[in-house]
């Protein structure tokens, strides 16, 4: 069965097309630009890339795009053969707790959230009512980012903010990144050949978000009601003292908007360095001893240092400890800084090994007399998209 996973941007439209339930992807590519000048998109298939620059007017065009390129590579030979599209969808609020069919009333009721996520929903929605004008005999799925996060309980949801603003006004812990989670938690269950185990999962990419799962699910997970809290990201500052926004905007004459975007776009690795967001940079200069990129590299660890302790008592120790995404996959240094600061657990991290596992492997980081394994695992939130597509089909 073929199935489409989709991610629709404000801009962008990032696909892949799996045969199911084999998980082969037979095409991927994502367009970018579209509504804006200088519009392209690019492909893989059979192993080569190519790229095409071309006038993406709005997604509907796009969807029409990628259909064509379907049809011309010989991916499908009628569109029927598309039995559904998965789509990602940022905001689940408390309403999904799973992947979901669509339809026009579910559209309206993740709608209802978009106030919960106004940069990121109503492209999602946008992008599931486009793809089900051009393919309407194929199943439409959501897959929420916070649903993998539903199973917390109120006493790590809930802030202690006034009861009201939680009820009136659904501010509590959701928690992102939820189909990544869920992904690295099944494959270590696997990898572990375990199916009850604690484990806690450090999704450390441009944005990052550690989780502590038990059995499978969600108990606890760093990010909060946006996914600006918790540990030090690229360009987010994570955990702040909310006193900060207020004294900045006095000092400044700021609005709370734009110390939002501040906090958002200008802090974390890029606002410490002052060099980047992207960790690739602030490496090359920490190669020229920078000082501000190597206190960027501390506070960074001690973010995520801090994360794990607390899950590790929260989950009263753990299975293991899985690292994935961006710099969990590719930055072996990273890896090495925070396993370190955690050998007072009789964590051990096995140096060579640890230097050898990037670029998209799979494998254990530490020494065999550990005191909890540590793995990479190369995340695919497409594959998980796929298989609940595939699953509600
Ligand atoms: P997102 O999906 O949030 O955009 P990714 O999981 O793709 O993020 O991670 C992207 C980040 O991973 C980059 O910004 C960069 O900091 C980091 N990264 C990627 N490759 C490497 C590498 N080889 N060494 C160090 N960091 C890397």
């Amino acid at each position: 069965m073929k199935v489409l996973s989709v991610n629709a941007g404000s801009s962008s439209l990032k696909f892949q097309m799996y045969e199911m339930p084999e998980e082969k992807v037979l095409i991927s590519g994502v367009f970018e630009r579209i509504g804006l000048d200088n519009s392209f998109y690019t492909i893989k298939i059979n192993g080569e890339k190519i790229e095409k620059k071309c006038d993406v007017k709005n997604h509907g065009d796009a969807i029409n795009k990628l259909i064509d390129e379907l049809l011309e590579n010989k991916v499908i030979t009628s569109l029927d053969e598309i039995k559904g599209v998965g789509h990602r969808i940022v905001h689940g609020g408390d309403k999904f707790s799973k992947s979901v069919v669509l339809d026009e009333s579910i559209l309206k009721e993740i709608e209802q959230l978009n106030d919960l996520a106004p940069l990121h929903n109503p492209a999602n929605v946008m992008g599931v009512r486009e793809f089900i004008k051009a393919i309407p005999s194929a199943v439409q799925v959501g897959c929420f980012d916070t649903a993998f996060h539903q199973t917390m309980k109120e006493d790590r949801y809930v802030y202690a903010t006034p009861y009201e603003w939680y009820e009136k006004y659904g501010v509590r812990r959701y928690g992102f990144h939820g189909m990544s989670h869920r992904y690295v938690s099944e494959r270590i269950s696997e990898i572990l050949d375990k199916e009850f185990c604690n484990v806690i999962v450090c999704h450390l990419g441009n944005g990052g978000s550690i989780s502590a799962v038990r059995d499978g699910r969600c108990i606890d997970t760093s990010m909060g009601f946006t996914p600006n809290s918790g540990i030090v990201m690229g360009s987010r500052s994570g955990d702040i003292d909310y006193g900060i926004i207020q004294f900045i905007s006095k000092k400044t004459g700021k609005s709370i908007e734009e110390i939002d975007t501040d906090l958002n776009k200008s802090s974390g690795m890029l606002g410490i360095s002052g060099v980047s967001s992207d960790f690739r940079d602030i490496d090359k200069k920490i190669g020229e001893h920078h000082k501000p990129s190597i206190l960027a590299h501390h506070i960074y660890v001690n973010s995520i240092v801090g994360y794990i302790a607390k899950y590790f008592v929260e989950l009263g120790g753990v299975d293991a400890i899985c690292f994935t995404a961006g710099v969990g996959e590719n930055a072996p240094h990273i890896r090495r800084m925070v396993l370190d600061r955690l050998s007072c657990l009789g964590i051990k991290v096995d140096k060579k090994v640890n230097d050898e596992i990037r670029f998209g492997k799979e494998g254990i980081i530490t020494k065999d007399d550990s005191s909890v394994p540590c793995y990479v695992i190369p995340t695919n939130e497409e594959v998980m998209i796929a298989r609940d597509t595939a699953n509600l089909i």
